[in-house]
């Protein structure tokens, strides 16, 4: 299949090859001719599965017949459950808006930065992504109007509708007119997706795409039964020994993102952190830093385990187990992303033995462990070199 068979205009098929997509994912495949017939959808696919641009290309190409009242309308609103996933959606919007003969402007909005500056931005927006809490805050003071949006996007659906976003969605909901065509993207398919299946979506068409095996198994698993006191040392000699150019670290408590990158640093391994006690201009920076390359080891919490897209990146680290088996799966999904393998290592402590048997029966993919004997043979080589 071509992207020319699934009825997109000429203009974006040239933007297409710009950016060398050949032919579409299987979620592009089946969402496009769905999202321009104006139906409602539910996606399950994985970040990585290329589910943004099935969203994005004909969300555009759908904009061309809308119309706004005036400047503080938007006709799209894309939800999303992070600052870092805000920016990277509307950049793929505008990545293909350039190409589009008509006005669509993609802002993305978000907390942690200042308002004012946001707001000077909102003018004639045609799709706002937003993060729910800084959306709040344009709604109450009246920046922004969603009473003409003819689309809602809930990407990272599960996320967005867990109980952790539940009063903020409620309230947002309630400015949205009742008709629009509604769009759930999510990498899980959780009970509670589908109890508000029926509430938000109209017979909707559901895709499915069975990717996560496949998407694991790009993925080359070890784990290292490591006492705390040796997760220092051994990140350090797997760094080097494996000539790591890129690596992403995962940490449970901002804390220990920081002592991780202070350690690497004194060692002089180029790391920096983005956690939530970061500012939102620091956090934009680095991450694209990262992104561009230019940053060697970047350390987070699992604010950036869910939907951020980096390319070829070949090493993530669990230096602490998430508490969840689902963001296990996200957080290693960062790599192994879009056909390119990736390694995945995670360190186990005694304590978090049972934890990681647990991890390895939900994501039915069983871990080589290397033991604590060869961990201990391993560090000990290092010091006598
Ligand atoms: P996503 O799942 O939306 O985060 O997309 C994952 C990655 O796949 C992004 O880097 C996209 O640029 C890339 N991508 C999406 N669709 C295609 C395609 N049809 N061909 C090649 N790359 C794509």
């Amino acid at each position: 299949m071509s992207f020319s068979s699934l009825d997109l205009p000429k203009y974006l098929l040239k933007a297409l090859e710009n950016v060398n997509y050949a032919q579409p994912y299987p979620i592009q495949e089946q969402a496009i001719p769905a999202i321009l017939e104006r139906k409602d959808i539910l996606g399950i696919a994985q970040t990585g599965s290329g589910k943004t641009a099935s969203y994005v290309l004909p969300i555009l190409v759908n904009l061309e017949s809308s119309v706004l009242p005036s400047d503080k309308h938007v006709s799209v609103l894309v939800l999303v459950p992070t600052r870092e996933l805000a920016i990277q959606v509307a950049d793929v919007f505008k990545l293909f808006a350039d190409a589009m003969p008509y006005r669509c402007k993609s802002v993305a909005v978000y907390g942690g930065v200042n308002v004012e500056i946001q707001l000077q931005s909102l003018r004639d927006v045609s799709v706002l992504v937003a993060t729910p809490g800084r959306l709040i805050d344009l709604l109450s003071t009246n920046s922004i109007d969603l009473s003409a949006v003819d689309t809602l996007v809930l990407d990272e659906a599960d996320k967005m509708l867990n109980l952790g976003f539940k009063d903020e969605m409620d309230e947002i909901l309630t400015y949205l007119p009742e008709k629009r065509q509604n769009l759930l993207f999510s990498a899980t398919l959780s009970p509670h997706i589908e109890n508000v299946r029926s509430l938000l979506l109209k017979d909707p068409l559901v895709i499915q795409i069975e990717q996560q095996e496949d998407q694991i198994e790009l993925i080359n698993q070890s784990a290292y039964a490591v006492s705390n006191e040796q997760k220092g040392p051994l990140l350090r000699y797997l760094i080097t020994e494996k000539k790591m150019k890129q690596v992403l670290i995962f940490t449970s408590s901002v804390h220990q993102a920081n002592v991780v990158v202070q350690k690497l640093n004194q060692n002089r391994i180029d790391a920096d952190a983005i956690h939530s006690k970061r500012t939102q201009r620091d956090r934009t920076a680095i991450l694209k830093d990262f992104k561009k390359g230019r940053l060697r080891v970047l350390v987070a919490t699992d604010l950036l385990a869910r939907g951020i897209d980096i390319q070829f990146l070949p090493y993530v680290i669990n230096y602490e187990l998430p508490r969840s088996p689902k963001d296990f799966v996200h957080r290693i999904g960062r790599t192994g992303r879009a056909e390119n393998p990736g390694e995945a290592i995670s360190f186990i402590t005694e304590h978090d033995e049972h934890h990681f048997k647990v991890i390895q029966k939900k994501m039915k993919k069983f871990v080589d462990t290397i033991s604590a004997e060869e961990v201990s043979l391993l560090l000990a080589s290092k010091v006598a070199k």
